[in-house]
């Protein structure tokens, strides 16, 4: 193993208060960190960093955690483009949506479905996301289930369960049949390569009764709940991820008072996801009313074909600033700290002593020229587990 010191480092993010200047961001200012080996070994005033093997100086830039996003879908074949273009022109389009991907996913071979998944995972470490999690959801039968988590956990530890993504076509006169299939032979099937349970409780997917079968039938084999919960309308959502103590809630767009006050009281994360609503030109969700109440909020790509086909962390960081009332630091720390939170995990997303030495040097004297410079390809350098990766 050998170390390296990163100094000359103008802004360092931390997201540990009392290592830096008490704000949530635990900012150190003229700092350097210490990577030794898979870890971060030391981090604080440049003038006192130990010595270490190797020296990088960040020449005045910034360095932040590696972004955590906590939420997509990436085993899965085809494309919508046609159907992006179509909403965004205006023009009706065909209510194909997610199962036209699981029509491609079903016929597509697994070296394919696993290639695409890498070039998504390599292409969001290069923008500096180095904890990921991805979801099924695309196969929606025993087999095709179990193969994308399969794939997925050759990739991330952070793999989740969404057979109840929506009912697919051949049990469509039959939804109750599916739910019995999620939650036996499916959950069965998948339970081994999954972290997590999620389950897409909205209209035209499944209603609140579905949605506690599947979470429950999870939980007894022991997965940990995430929702996809009032995205599209009002609904119970919210509420039952709080109820079972899930990790999250993902969406959060239409929220009541009383959901607002749940998320504020529970240890259920709100992770908002700005690629959907850019994607779909939809009403933002509403961070500041939720920091406000005093929930804890994420930040996260949502990144799949249809509906959000952005692996850019930045990206979602610019829109929340600029939309959604966050400020820069609340954004940054979202899609850091958050994320981590959201996945239950902490030993990643913050700087600290013992850490993974996942971190991002940003070609830039501030983490504010995220929002300041959407669009701006800053990640000048990313270190995961402690190798130079970008
Ligand atoms: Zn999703």
């Amino acid at each position: 193993m050998s170390s390296t010191v990163i100094s000359g480092i103008a802004a360092l993010v931390t997201n540990e208060p009392s290592l830096g200047d008490a704000s949530p961001l635990g900012l150190v200012r003229d700092a350097a960190v210490v990577l030794d080996g898979d870890r971060v070994a030391w981090v604080g005033a440049a003038g006192r960093a130990p010595a270490a093997d190797d020296r990088v100086d960040a020449a005045g830039r910034a360095v932040i955690p590696g972004f955590v996003d906590s939420h997509s879908h990436l085993v899965f074949a085809g494309d919508r483009t046609e159907e992006f273009a179509a909403r965004m022109s205006g023009r009706p389009y065909g209510a194909g949506g997610i199962r036209t991907t699981v029509a491609a996913t079903r016929a597509a071979g697994d070296a394919a479905l696993e290639r695409t998944l890498a070039r998504h995972l390599h292409e969001a470490l290069r923008q500096g996301t180095t904890t990921m999690e991805t979801k099924s959801g695309y196969g929606l039968t025993v087999e095709d289930e179990a193969r994308a988590l399969r794939i997925a956990a050759r990739h991330t530890d952070e793999t989740t369960f969404l057979g109840a993504h929506v009912v697919p076509p051949e049990h469509a006169d039959d939804p109750a049949a599916y739910v019995s299939l999620v939650t036996g032979p499916m959950l069965d099937a998948c339970a081994p390569y999954a972290r997590w349970v999620d389950v897409f409780c909205e209209e035209g997917a499944f209603d609140g009764d579905q949605a506690r079968a599947v979470l429950t039938a999870g939980r007894e084999r022991g997965l940990t709940p995430r929702v996809h919960a009032n995205q599209l309308s009002y609904g119970p959502g919210v509420q039952l991820a709080v109820e079972l103590d899930a990790a999250s809630a993902d969406h959060c767009t239409h929220l009541t008072d009383a959901d607002v006050d749940a998320l504020a009281q529970g240890s259920t994360v709100a992770t908002l996801l700005p690629g959907a609503e850019f994607s779909t030109r939809a009403a933002w969700p509403d961070a500041r009313r939720l920091l406000d109440a005093g929930a804890t909020v994420a930040l996260s790509t949502d990144c799949n074909p249809g509906s959000s086909f952005t692996s850019s962390m930045p990206f979602c960081v610019a829109l929340a600033v600029r939309d959604m009332g966050m400020t820069p630091d609340e954004a940054l720390w979202s899609a850091t700290a958050g994320g981590a939170a959201a996945l239950r995990r902490d030993d990643v997303g913050r700087l600290v002593p013992g850490a993974r030495a996942d971190l991002v040097l940003l070609d830039a004297p501030s983490h504010v020229h995220l929002a300041y410079r959407p669009g701006v390809p800053l990640a000048a350098a990313v270190w995961h587990r402690g190798v130079r990766v970008v």
